[in-house]
């Protein structure tokens, strides 16, 4: 059932029923006319057969719910009987037979309908058409490497990027031909830089053209220096503004700034992957700073005031409460990596308790003092005690 037989024809007056009966009356009519035209009642009477044939199409579209709906809105949108494209013996259309799917591949011939519809299925690109070759096309991303130090890294910095890409050749202006040649369109695809594949089958699909390489243009008299090609590596230097508190192996997107589109097609994008380097005394953890600062044994145990360098910028004051073990952590607040959102982590700074090598003179006598007034002392005598138990 071709949708030309839904819009020429009104089942609805076949069978003699109103367009909005129920399912029940039109099988009552139905059953009525077959009965009245059925071949086997009517022998040798074309007409009947004719009539039957007629009878037996609209029922067999009004008596199914979904079919009758396909139907009925097919006549509405088209107007019902008054949409004549294509009938036999009307001037200047061909005579050509047609059905829904003309009406949308055929825009051209469809005039107004095919216009309406082209813009729900995308814009259907055909062979030749003007769509294809205004298309533009985007421009490659890039993937570049920084090096940063630690304090860049911590701070954002700006680095200058040396870059090769591809870029239109500079001696033939991006056509591929001989200086005085200009290229031509390409006889297989028609300018259009892809070729319908599966050509009669039910669905074709676009593939780049084989002649143009999908260009849509062929160079007789090729360019010496990109041999046709029309495009060239460049090299560009780029100015890349590395933000604050980027991380080691961090990609960075940088939008638009890859190669360049064609055609008027958007660039690229450039990603820049970052490396870090280390610091002497500072160290990451993520958005925090680490620091590892040496105590004395009086410090740790009497408690003390000790200043704490920060990364760029003054010392600060940290309190060492008394009793500090070796490898007690402080948090320094707000000391830390600046975040995208220009907040900042803290800095990490963990006690050690230096040991002097050697020690004599008076303080090897305190320290001999002070062992001996804490004789009683045994640290290790939970240890054993653990050590025995399970
Ligand atoms: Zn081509
Ligand atoms: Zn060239």
């Amino acid at each position: 059932m071709s949708t030309r037989d839904y819009l020429e024809k009104d089942y609805y007056k076949v069978l003699g029923v109103a367009k909005d009966s129920s399912a029940a009356d039109i099988k009552k009519a139905y059953r009525k006319l077959a009965r009245r035209h059925h071949p086997d009642a009517n022998k040798s009477d074309s007409a009947a057969e004719e009539k039957f044939k007629e009878i037996s199409e609209a029922y067999h579209v009004l008596s199914d719910d979904k079919r009758r709906r396909e139907y009925d809105e097919a006549r509405a949108l088209f107007g019902a009987g008054g949409f004549r494209y294509g009938a036999p013996g009307q001037p200047g259309t061909g005579g050509a037979p047609f059905d829904l799917g003309d009406l949308f591949g055929e825009g051209r011939r469809a005039g107004g309908i095919g216009d309406l519809f082209g813009g729900i299925f995308g814009g259907r690109t055909r062979p030749g058409g003007s769509r294809a070759t205004q298309r533009g096309r985007r421009g490659a991303d890039i993937e570049s490497e920084v090096r940063l130090g630690f304090t860049e890294a911590v701070d954002g910095t700006t680095v200058q990027l040396r870059m090769t890409s591809d870029a239109p050749c500079q001696t033939c202006a991006g056509t591929g031909a001989k200086a005085g040649s200009t290229p031509r369109v390409c006889p297989e695809c028609m300018g259009a830089g892809q070729i319908a594949a599966n050509p009669g089958g039910g669905f074709a699909f676009l593939e780049p053209c084989r002649a143009c390489r999908g260009r849509g243009l062929v160079v007789d008299d090729p360019c010496p220096i990109c041999h046709g090609s029309g495009r060239a590596p460049s090299s560009r230097t780029m100015r890349v503004r590395i933000p604050a508190g980027v991380r080691d192996g961090q990609r960075i997107r940088l939008k638009g700034k890859g190669a360049a589109g064609e055609n008027g097609g958007p660039n690229g994008d450039l990603y820049v992957v970052v490396h870090v380097g280390r610091h002497p005394v500072f160290g990451r953890k993520g958005d925090n700073l680490t620091i590892t600062v040496p105590v004395t044994f009086p410090e740790a145990v009497l408690g003390a005031d000790i200043k704490v360098p920060t990364l760029g910028g003054a010392p600060v004051t940290l309190r060492v409460p008394p009793g500090t073990s070796s490898g007690r952590t402080f948090r320094i607040r707000g000391r830390g990596v600046t975040r995208f959102d220009g907040t900042r982590g803290d800095l990490l700074a963990t006690a050690e308790v230096a040991v002097p090598q050697s020690v004599d003179g008076t303080a090897k006598e305190a320290l001999e003092s002070f062992r001996d007034a804490t004789e009683g002392d045994d640290p290790r005598r939970d240890l054993m005690e653990r050590a025995r138990g399970e």
